[in-house]
């Protein structure tokens, strides 16, 4: 790879998501270069990955460049590849472009979808965990919408029309409450000639209620608004098998669809390489310690998704949410100041500033630390918390834009089939 031999050492960061950026941009006083490796060039804010979906938003205004957002590092460098192997005896990794060297290395590479082993299920599956996935939804709802608009056969076109979504949490809530929202107010104005009431949205979910990370009164509020916006929910009901038409549920009920869309779980996306011992089976997480350090390395740390630190607290590991990486990775930029200057490292102490979901136009459940509460005062703190996440002046701006376009006009502008869906079996 062509970098300059770095003056002092050289970090080099797996991965530009909630983590691998927090830590990047706290480290413009370590005299350390930089090096920030990601397949794709741009950061994505994967929470709002449903509106994408949905046509509520342009992709452009979720995701950012990930050279504009370390411009200020005064030693960085970004390499867009893939890594593909850690060799940790001669602190090396291999990628897509070649080698690089490292003398600290964090893994930050989040997770992937998870089919808990269905093949069928991940051949035919839309999941939803990066901008091109979230793309092809929009493209193929739009894409059947068309055909059904041109289908005289009453049972492919209700194939066609209905949206199922497999697995109720936040995802899959913010994705059915977004369908729904499109069926009352864009669909029958684009779609005059079909009868709407033909589209049906089905959320499937194995457990006993939606949302099964949050608190139960926000379960059940979800659960009411869903059904108020006429989501067809599906509790205690595992999706056995898929085969691009016929949805079977373990207890062989058959359901019809064109459009199904998997959010039911992630794995971690671990880097091979690390000896087998550091990954933890269930969840693929690698062990952390408390300062994020890979179970049995001193030079090699994991933060976010990918990392899997147990506490009293959390004895499973910190949940797979934005705010645990972004600590994480800040948290490690001032021990990594500590670690310079032969100083001891401070334990990472998660700090829990809540939870919450959006249902769809006025609607949201939040859970706070010591507080629950639903509906419009919900659905505007959900914007405002997401608006400031966002990365870039610019997005928030657009986003904001469009939020109140979409608002004020009962309207979903970005409904543009630009990049037709084509099945790659
Ligand atoms: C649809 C969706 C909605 C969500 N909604 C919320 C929400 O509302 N609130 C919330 O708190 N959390 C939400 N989350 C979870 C949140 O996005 C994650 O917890 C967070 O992104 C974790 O950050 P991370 O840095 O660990 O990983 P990520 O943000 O996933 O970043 C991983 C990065 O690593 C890169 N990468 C992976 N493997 C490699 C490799 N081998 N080589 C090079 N690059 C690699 C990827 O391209 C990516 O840029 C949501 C997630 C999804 C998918």
């Amino acid at each position: 790879m062509r970098l300059p031999k770095p003056e002092n050492k050289r970090i080099v960061i797996i991965g530009a998501g909630f983590a691998g950026i927090s830590l990047a941009k706290k480290l413009r006083k370590l005299p350390l270069q930089v090096v920030v490796v990601d397949k794709h060039n741009y950061h994505t804010f994967q929470p709002l990955l449903y509106q994408v979906s949905t046509g509520g938003l342009e992709p452009d205004s979720i995701a950012y460049p990930i050279r504009k957002i370390l411009k200020r590092l005064r030693n960085f460098y970004f390499r867009l590849a893939e890594v593909t192997e850690i060799d940790s005896e001669n602190n090396t990794l291999s990628t897509s472009i070649g080698e690089i060297e490292y003398d600290y290395l964090v893994i930050a590479t989040g997770t992937k979808t998870n089919y808990f082993g269905n093949a069928n299920i991940e051949k035919f599956a839309l999941p939803m965990k990066t901008v091109p996935q979230a793309l092809d939804i929009r493209s193929l709802v739009l894409q059947n919408f068309e055909k059904a608009d041109n289908c005289s056969q009453i049972d492919e076109r209700r194939a066609l029309l209905n949206f199922s979504i497999i697995g109720a949490g936040p995802t899959g809530v913010e994705l059915a409450g977004a369908f729904a929202e499109l069926k009352k107010h864009v669909f029958p104005k684009d779609y005059r000639h079909l009868n709407i009431e033909e589209m049906e949205i089905h959320l499937f979910e194995g457990s006993n209620r939606v949302l099964p990370p949050m608190s139960k009164k926000a379960s059940s509020k979800a659960q009411k608004f869903l059904e108020a916006f006429g989501v067809r929910i599906h509790l205690n009901t595992i999706v056995d098998t898929y085969d691009g038409t016929i949805l079977k549920t373990k207890d062989a009920e058959l359901y019809k669809t064109k459009n199904f869309i998997w959010t039911a779980g992630v794995t971690g996306a671990p880097v091979p390489g690390l000896s087998e011992e550091t990954i933890n089976n269930r969840g693929a997480r690698y062990k952390v310690n408390r300062f994020n350090q890979v179970e049995g390395y001193n030079n090699i740390f994991a933060l976010g998704d990918i990392a899997q630190m147990t506490t009293e607290s959390y004895p499973s590991g910190h949940p797979q949410m934005a705010q645990p990486a972004i600590q994480q990775g800040e948290l490690l930029a001032k021990n990594l100041e500590r670690l310079e200057n032969n100083k001891p490292m401070t334990p990472f102490q998660y700090k829990n500033k809540g939870n919450m979901a959006t249902i769809g136009r006025n609607k949201a459940v939040v859970d706070l630390p010591n507080l629950e509460f639903g509906g419009f005062f919900a659905w505007f703190i959900w914007m405002f918390v997401h608006l400031m996440s966002l990365v870039g002046f610019r997005n928030r701006v657009i986003v904001f834009f469009n939020w109140v376009y979409n608002y004020i006009n009962y309207d979903k502008a970005a409904r543009l089939i630009v990049r037709p869906f084509k099945r790659n079996l």
